[in-house]
């Protein structure tokens, strides 16, 4: 993957946000300039979408797994 900078963000200033970005866990200001940088970068386009995808598919995996630990750790808790 070549490194480009497009809308002032480099493609791994890019990858170092997407995190957050899709947590919204970013400054608006951040948010416009990964999304015009996405807009204007085809390959970050292409691995912004994957990504997305996959945290989409990995959150709806770990979520009922989190609430199961959650719902063991309570049983122990009201074990005695
Ligand atoms: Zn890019």
């Amino acid at each position: 993957m070549q490194e480009r900078e497009v809308a002032g963000i480099t493609c791994g200033g890019v990858l170092a946000e997407l995190a957050d970005y899709l947590d919204d866990a970013v400054e608006p200001a951040v948010r416009a300039r990964i999304e015009a940088h996405l807009r204007g970068c085809d390959q970050c386009e292409r691995f912004g979408g994957a990504y997305a995808g996959t945290v989409k598919a990995l959150r709806a995996r770990l979520a009922p797994a989190l609430d199961e630990a959650r719902l063991a750790r309570l049983l122990e808790a009201t074990e005695d």
